[in-house]
């Protein structure tokens, strides 16, 4: 006999088990849709999960089954998640803010054979489901009335189907860790949307990863605002890391404007969040607008797109808030890199490391990373050199479901991120720009990146985008559009004043165009299709 250690499957049916067993008094408090709280602890919340577990089977769901959810993010869709993947069906979050046809059509991808939602999204549901013949049960998890949603589905209210369920006899683990968990689609900006299918092993061990001290840090002494929803990117793994150390979890349903976040924020003593920079933008300015101060709020972590450096110093000059600057995407589980300031940096005057929390960090155990070029050569781990970065591990996705999109894999199993990043010698990474994003002008790459993030530095903007426009000299330049703070006006001039010496002269935008409202995409990023479709139109003007 060898004497190797035990084979302790890595499923998220431990994680529910251990936040149950040693934590159960730790709360989760939510809101809900019509804005009341509730609270309940994680062996309330876990007991209820193994339940849902049993419910699903009652009706007729098996193990691999996929259930779709669409919801905000409170503790009933937490039992979800955990009662779906802890009897070994696969957990498929739907982001009400697709359209239409882009929600049948992965309804339909992915063969659900379930849907859990807030019934504010039933109307939305009414208008997908008559595509979507896979579906059979619908559960709505608040309790008002039932809404109509269409002929031929079976239509449940989720607190009786959780109260009737008996839970002797559920199905909970006992499956391999390589067993399917989760299934989020990527937004698909260019062709069909893809399906990415986490496995348990996946998520256990992402949610370890984020949780060390160069990531998120998180301990049971913490209280974890988890503003980014469940449905963008497996709220960026905090549903398994707040529950794996005791963390206290606070959820804040649909409403995440500023006053909202801030309410619960210092109602519950929030300690850390994470979220896109516009909703921490929103906050920013709620707390400067009517002069409140958060009291235990220690620091938020900002990712999904690039963090504009006026974020970061806001929140640290002015309210002691440090941010962390995160990158990730759906395909990684979606955590790739995280800005702790490193040992060298430590205890230097802040100004000093604010180079470094620009950048998007440093890659944490598990996360490999390299750069090539187009031609798929090695790019140089120089700082300055970009190239498309590219990354393995074992959260990183080996393909997409169903053998989708195989052209994003080399023969190694590195996964072309789609972004165009340098690499320091230290792991330092930082993005320049998504490689379709990318403006090329004479030959040579502009950083529509950082263009944006010194201009919403200006105090009139609120929101701005550098696309790249046609030219028949330099084949594209780029065009900074600027979505203006209200009661602000634009100035060009102003502008470019601002932009002169921040970045290099041949970068400097040769239209300046202000523009009513910058169009967000479903992840609450800048939609730069939209934005070059208008282009395209010719909304913004001829270059030449
Ligand atoms: P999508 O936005 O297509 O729905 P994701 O949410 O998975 O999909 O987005 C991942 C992409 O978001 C990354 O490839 C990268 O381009 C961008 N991104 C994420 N975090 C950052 C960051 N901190 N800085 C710059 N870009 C980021």
């Amino acid at each position: 006999m060898l004497g190797l250690m035990q084979d302790w499957p890595l499923t998220v049916d431990k994680i529910a088990d251990h936040a149950a067993r040693w934590h159960g008094e730790q709360r989760i408090t939510s809101r809900l849709a019509d804005g009341s709280i509730t609270r309940q602890g994680f062996a309330e919340t876990f007991a209820r999960a193994r339940r849902v577990s049993a419910a699903l089977r009652s009706l007729g769901v098996g193990p691999g089954d996929r259930v779709a959810t669409m919801a905000w993010n409170h503790a009933k869709h937490l039992e979800t998640w955990y009662g779906t993947m802890g009897m070994g069906a696969v957990c498929h979050t739907l982001n009400p803010r697709l359209f239409t046809e882009q929600l049948s059509w992965i309804v339909n991808h992915a063969e659900d054979r379930a849907i859990v939602a807030d019934a504010q999204f039933a109307p939305l549901l009414a208008k997908i489901l008559p595509d979507c013949p896979t579906v059979r049960d619908v559960i709505f998890l608040d309790p008002a009335e039932l809404p109509p949603i269409g002929d031929g589905l079976r239509v449940h209210r989720y607190d009786e189907l959780v109260a009737a369920a008996d839970p002797t006899g559920v199905i909970w683990g006992g499956f391999d860790e390589r067993t399917a968990a989760g299934l989020c689609y990527t937004s698909g900006t260019t062709g069909n949307p893809k399906g990415v299918l986490y496995s348990h092993r996946s998520n256990f061990l992402h949610a370890l990863m984020s949780l060390q001290a160069d990531v998120f840090a998180l301990s049971a002494s913490d209280v974890a605002l988890m503003v980014v929803p469940m449905f963008h990117a497996n709220s960026w793994g905090l549903a398994f890391a707040a529950p794996a150390v005791g963390a206290k979890l606070v959820m804040p349903g649909a409403q995440l404007d500023g006053a909202s976040l801030f309410e619960l924020i210092e109602a519950e003593g929030v300690t850390f969040s994470a979220a896109v920079p516009t909703v921490w933008q929103g906050l920013l300015t709620y707390l400067r607008e009517s002069g409140s101060r958060p009291t235990r709020l220690r620091k938020v972590a900002i990712g999904g797109s690039a963090c504009p450096e006026a974020l970061i110093r806001g929140f640290w000059d002015e309210y002691g808030v440090e941010v962390i600057h995160a990158w990730g995407m759906t395909e990684l589980s979606p955590i790739g890199s995280a800005s702790v300031i490193p040992l060298e940096l430590q205890g230097q005057p802040y100004e000093n490391t604010v180079p470094f929390r620009l950048t998007q960090g440093r890659p944490p155990i598990g996360v490999e990373m390299q750069l090539s070029d187009d031609e798929n050569r090695d790019v140089p781990h120089d700082g300055r050199a970009v190239g498309r970065l590219k990354v393995r591990g074992f959260a990183v996705a080996a393909s997409y479901m169903g053998g989708d999109g195989q052209a994003a894999w080399d023969e190694d199993g590195w996964f072309d991120t789609g972004d165009i990043a340098s690499l320091a010698p230290d792991g330092t990474m930082r993005i320049t720009d998504r490689a379709k994003d990318v403006i090329k002008s004479g030959g040579e790459w502009i950083s529509s990146i950082e263009i944006e993030n010194i201009a919403v530095g200006h105090p009139d903007v609120a929101v701005a985008a550098v696309i790249g426009m046609p030219h028949p000299k330099w084949d594209e330049r780029p065009v900074l559009l600027i979505q203006p703070r209200p009661g602000c006006t634009v100035d060009a001039h102003g502008i470019r004043g601002h932009l002169e010496g921040r970045i290099a002269k041949w970068w400097m935008p040769d239209a300046v165009v202000a523009v009513e409202s910058i169009p967000l995409g479903a992840t609450g990023k800048i939609d730069k299709k939209a934005l070059r479709a208008d282009a395209e139109r010719g909304r913004f003007g001829t270059l030449g």
